[in-house]
């Protein structure tokens, strides 16, 4: 169809005044008609102009009618136009022809105008139902995704065309952390809800020509054409810091309430090693393993995979003046560091419950600052990651959000054993930690 919602219809025959007539005939039915007196004409009009149906004469010097519906059905591009043909009465033998040749429908000239718009008319409405099937059997009914099997095909098409053209490329898989509790304290519906949420941040986070499928149940991927590890390392940190600032909302036996929802992702490359998709799924699968592993909530690239990102250095001021400087915007400054509406709404809304565990934020990680530092000093690699890795993910929990990303960007360089950066990434850790401790200790004391 045209941008003027018209279908594009192309005659072909070598009979001018034939020609003329389909046109006038056409075009008083509303369809965009082009012409071409020769089968030759006729593919060079296909080259430039999308077509919906073609009338095609059976008796044509130079390329016939049938050498043309031969060529187009063995054409990729073209093979789905529905074709009816035109033939002189007489021709039974050519019409069997062409009718097994994939040929939709025929007529014969002098034709009579409303049997021939009917018969237009039957084959764009079952090349329409064609369309919508096929579209069907490759979406996902509840995210409007792609299917696992669709996207394996694309996925698969877009691997050969990379290797190809030797340009790379990265797929990234993502598993949805503790979906089952979802549906465990607001329902499937709400579930349902999430996922298609996510759906949508995704085609939002990535590129139109990206494919993006849902590969299970809680379970996407993405295959990112023309991309390097690093490039898709930093699209899908996008995807998961948008989702972890996006609150869902639900109606939930009568009353609002609100959640978030966390993603881990695993990444690899094509490389001269890897290859094939199978090898691909599997390497950025166990990527997505390890991801769940070290914690949730965060992308974790195929180790065999060399990209910059294991050299990547992170500027600690330049990391500061990112992160939100409005941690307590919502909120009146009782807590500073801490966007108290995050950290209760982790605990579902219980404010007593929330105070508990900010006590015990206390009580667990006040010292926490001595401890990173005597680790980073003594060497002591594996104290280290442990005591960041922890802090992160309890940062996260309590609504530092300030806090959280300073320990992950210490974690990224702890992972990569990026060394040299330790104390300078720590030195916001510290100062950020601070000013967490201090505001429990104001609001709490009596009860630490
Ligand atoms: P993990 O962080 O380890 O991935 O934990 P998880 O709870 O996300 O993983 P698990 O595999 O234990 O559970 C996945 C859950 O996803 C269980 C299943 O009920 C839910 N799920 C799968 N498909 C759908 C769906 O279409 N709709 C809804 N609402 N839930 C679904
Ligand atoms: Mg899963
Ligand atoms: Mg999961």
């Amino acid at each position: 169809m045209n941008k003027d919602g018209q279908y594009a219809i192309l005659t072909v025959d070598d009979a001018k005044d034939s020609l003329m007539l389909l046109d006038f005939d056409l075009s008083e039915s509303g369809y965009q008609v082009l012409t071409a007196e020769s089968g030759e004409q006729a593919l060079l009009l296909l080259e430039d102009i999308n077509v919906d149906l073609i009338l095609l004469d059976m008796h044509m010097p130079g390329m016939s009618g049938l050498s043309l519906l031969e060529l187009l059905k063995s054409t990729a591009a073209y093979k789905d136009i529905p074709v009816i043909m035109l033939s002189a009465s007489g021709q039974e033998e050519a019409i069997v022809s062409a009718l097994e040749m994939g040929a939709d429908d025929y007529v014969t000239k002098p034709y009579i105008p409303r049997v021939l718009l009917a018969r237009i008319r039957n084959s764009l409405r079952f090349m329409e139902k064609t369309k919508q099937l096929e579209l069907l059997a490759k979406t996902d009914s509840l995210t409007g995704l792609n299917n696992r099997g669709s996207f394996n095909d694309l996925t698969s098409a877009a691997l050969s065309q990379a290797k190809r053209s030797n340009q790379p490329v990265s797929i990234a898989m993502f598993d949805l952390d503790h979906f089952k509790r979802i549906n465990d304290n607001y329902g499937h519906e709400a579930g349902d809800l999430a996922l298609v949420e996510f759906a949508k941040i995704m085609k939002d986070c990535f590129r139109d020509y990206d494919v993006i499928g849902r590969v299970g149940g809680e379970e996407f991927a993405v295959c990112m054409p023309e991309t390097d590890i690093d490039e898709a390392f930093l699209a899908c940190e996008r995807c998961r810091t948008t989702l972890e600032k996006h609150s869902i909302k639900i109606d939930h036996q009568g009353s609002v309430k609100e959640f978030t929802l966390t993603v881990s992702i695993g990444i690899s490359a094509q490389n001269e090693q890897v290859m094939n998709f199978e090898q691909l799924l599997r390497r950025a699968d166990n990527a997505l393993y390890n991801a769940k592993q070290s914690g949730r909530n965060q992308s974790i690239l195929d180790e065999d995979i060399k990209g910059s990102t294991n050299n990547m250095t992170i500027d600690a001021s330049e990391l500061m003046s990112s992160v939100t400087s409005d941690v307590n915007a919502d909120d009146s400054n009782a807590y500073p560091g801490i966007n108290y509406s995050i950290g209760v709404k982790n605990v579902l809304g219980d404010d007593a419950l929330f105070e508990e565990i900010l006590v015990m934020f206390y009580q667990d990680h006040g010292q926490d600052k001595q401890h990173i530092a005597n680790a980073i000093n003594d060497k002591d690699y594996a104290s280290l990651k442990s005591l960041v890795h922890t802090l992160k993910g309890v940062a996260c929990s309590i609504g530092a959000m300030n806090l959280f990303e300073y320990c992950k960007a210490l974690d990224v360089a702890i992972n990569t054993q990026n060394d040299a950066q330790y104390a300078e990434l720590f030195s916001p850790v510290e100062k950020e930690l601070e000013t967490v401790i201090e505001g429990i200790v104001k609001n709490l004391s009596e009860k630490l």
